[in-house]
This record gives C-alpha cells, structure tokens and sequence, in this order.
C-alpha cells in the first residue's frame, strides 16, 4: 500500500514540532555554552578554597573580634571560625589587634596575591587574615616587628590547629607576617574545627 501523503495540516504539525526540536536543541547547546564554563571555571585561591567574588555573598560573614574597627569578613563556617578564634587569642596574647591603627586588620578581599597576575590570594577565598597590617608589612621579616616571645607564642598558638592555620612570617620566601591563613583544604579544615568545637553545629563552609 503506498503511504497516503500527510495532509496539509499534518505537513504544517511536523514542520512545527521539528521546528520546536531545533529550538530546544539549539537552547540546550547555549545553555550548555552558558553553564559548563561557569561550573569549571569557578577560580580558586592558592589553598584550593573557591574564590568569592561579592562582598555581599551569602557564604562570607562578618565575624567581630575585639580590636577590630569593622570585625573580620571572611568565609563563614569552618574556615572563618577558626581564623577569627586566633584572632581573639592574638588580640589577647600577642598585641591588641587596635594598638598601630585601628581599622588595619582586614579578611576577605577579591584580589590575586601582590605580585602575582594569575593566583588569587587566600583572601579572595575569605580564608586569610591580615592583623596590624601596618605594623608588621609584607616582605619583611617575623623578627622585624615582633619579640622574639611573641614568634615563639604564635607557634605555640598554632599547634592547636594542626596545620590547618599557617603563618605568613614562616614562609620560606618572601614573608608576610601580618598574614594567617588556612592551609588545608574542607576536610581537613572541618576536622580541627570539630576537634576545638565539638559543641557547635557546623555551619558551611
Ligand atoms: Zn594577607
């Protein structure tokens, strides 16, 4: 039997619903355009914690420390607990955070490290902090502006993390002992923060 030709309107359906295919092919293809270089290009600090680009994002908190003109912004969670727990303890044990000038400690910031046009600094990731910035300059030396009591007291200090916090002044070369940041990735992060909290509920990082 010879196949009866489709009907004129049968004819304009087809036409339609391959149109219709061709649309959402083609919008299927752009919005895999749009989305995977996003996904895959979300950057990450030097630590390997992804970089916040807003101050207004949802995953930064403000966290007060005594001292501070405007408290720490940085990562909320795990990350940022933990920085800012130092914090309090160098505010209380190694100099007040207010004692150079006030307002010259500073957490998140979206920019890539001094120097350098492709790595972005721990701050970007809201996983750094920068204490009496003024007093104690990048490229300087630990023993420049802190006593020799003091760089013993921050090692001491930063046992309790594990590794997780890590020291700019210990760098091998170029130092910034203004600067203390996270050196371990989630896990590990989250591992310390529930080993010194084990009270608190987690909340994101
Ligand atoms: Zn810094």
């Amino acid at each position: 039997m010879t196949p009866q030709p489709l009907s004129s309107k049968g004819q304009f359906l087809t036409k339609r619903i391959s149109a219709l295919l061709v649309a959402l092919v083609a919008a299927g293809a752009m919005f895999a355009a749009l989305a995977w270089p996003a996904s895959a290009a979300t950057p990450k600090s030097q630590n390997g914690w992804t970089v916040i680009k807003s101050a207004s994002s949802t995953k930064l908190a403000t966290y007060k420390v005594p001292g501070t003109k405007h408290g720490l912004v940085l990562r909320k969670g795990d990350a940022g607990v933990l920085l800012v727990d130092f914090a309090n303890w160098y505010n209380k044990h190694v100099e007040k955070l207010s004692l150079y000038q006030a307002g010259d400690d500073y957490g998140w910031s979206y920019r890539k490290i001094r120097g350098s046009s492709t790595t972005y600094s721990n701050h970007a990731s809201g996983t750094a902090i920068d204490l009496n910035a003024t007093r104690h300059p990048l490229g300087t030396t630990a023993a420049h502006s802190f006593s020799t009591k003091q760089i013993a007291a921050i090692h001491t200090r930063l046992k309790r993390y594990s590794g997780v916090i890590r020291w700019g002044g210990d760098y091998s070369g170029r130092k910034d002992p203004m600067h203390f940041e996270i050196n371990k990735g989630v896990t590990a992060t989250h591992k310390v923060y529930k080993k010194l909290f084990p009270c608190h509920t987690p909340v994101g990082c």
